[in-house]
């Protein structure tokens, strides 16, 4: 296997997009070319038969998740397919919590308090002809770790022209900006895009960029820079529309002013994507009513994140999380004062 280390990348874009970088050092760019190389060589699929993935013996920081899963409901077919993993600083998340009580919850789930390396896993739903997307992840701008969608999908046997429809939850980065291939062209060339009709109204209204809190101004820029290059090739729609046969959209509305999630379902068989509307496994869970610095309105993300657990757990309705570990895919059970979540691989 050779090492390759390339001269580092300057992201494209509006000035601000770079602030978002900075986590981009030389030495993360040449370990995820490192990252990339190896698993383009392995091949994903060589990686799951691999026991622990000790192929990447070594490169555990910072190794893509590539955790899979898959559920059947009726005709439809459900898959994680992971886009690698984010390097985020405690006090975004955490900042806002009780601390004291934060560190013992966190600790019990062996969680940092200082860095979260949350998985990224993006859901493909395959019915009939259709091969529909839910986000894109990250793309070749955003975090080193992120943006292996591509590979992911290959190792299904799956090109970026297969896709036949993307649906959003969100417009934060690391579920839009992989719309865009390192040349700033749009990857999914021939997909249709589907996204919540308050989500686009927000991101694409000129004032969001001021209205914004600071450190997420590079957001606001490269939504509206992207959403605009499918402006011709979108739709929207609303809380309770049916969007696709057996999928529906539900309004999730707090970590984004429009977050949607999906519920999709084959007689009474029903399984729930999230996306970030529960961001974790432990503290989403362990607390959901406590506010996180990662949702933009903390007060009505934890409205919908209590609303939707309890519906989850008293229904046993599988969900898929964006950011849960383990694949992602599993059900939520309660406990005493709040919810653990139980993987299903
Ligand atoms: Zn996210």
């Amino acid at each position: 296997m050779r090492l390759i280390l390339p001269v580092p990348r300057t992201p494209k874009g509006a000035l601000d997009e770079k602030n978002i970088a900075k986590l981009r050092t030389i030495h993360h760019i040449q370990y995820v070319e490192f990252v990339r190389a190896s698993t383009m060589t392995l091949t994903r699929r060589n990686f799951l038969k691999t026991t622990s993935g000790a192929a990447l013996a070594g490169c555990t920081l910072w190794a893509p998740q590539v955790a899979y899963s898959q559920i059947s409901l009726g005709d439809m077919t459900l898959d994680v397919v992971s886009d690698g993993s984010l390097h985020i600083p405690g006090s975004f998340s955490f900042g806002s919590m009780p601390q004291n009580e934060l560190a013992s919850i966190l600790q019990a789930y062996d969680q940092s308090l200082d860095v979260l390396t949350p998985p990224c896993n993006v859901t493909l739903l395959r019915q009939g002809d259709r091969n529909i997307l839910f986000d894109v992840g990250s793309g070749p701008d955003f975090q080193p770790t992120a943006g292996l969608l591509v590979e992911s999908l290959e190792a299904l046997g799956l090109a970026p022209e297969d896709i036949t429809d993307v649906v959003f939850t969100h417009g934060h980065p690391d579920h839009l900006w992989g719309l865009l291939d390192d040349f700033d062209d749009p990857l999914f060339t021939e997909a249709s895009y589907m996204i919540g009709k308050a989500e686009w109204d927000y991101w694409l209204d000129p004032n969001t960029v001021d209205a914004i809190s600071s450190d997420r101004t590079a957001f606001a820029v490269g939504a509206k820079r992207r959403l605009e290059t499918i402006e011709d090739n979108i739709s929207f729609f609303k809380d309770g529309e049916e969007i696709f046969p057996g999928v529906a959209a539900r309004a999730s509305f707090g970590h984004t002013p429009g977050h949607m999630s999906f519920e999709i379902r084959s007689g009474s068989n029903a399984a729930m994507v999230v996306g970030d509307s529960i961001g974790n496994h432990h503290i989403a869970l362990a607390r959901p009513e406590w506010v996180s610095g990662s949702d933009q309105d903390g007060d009505l993300a934890a409205t919908t994140r209590v609303n939707l657990l309890d519906q989850l757990a008293s229904e046993q309705m599988p969900l898929i999380g964006f950011h849960i570990n383990k694949g992602g895919m599993g059900r939520v059970e309660k406990i005493d004062d709040g919810y653990r979540f139980i993987a299903e691989t």
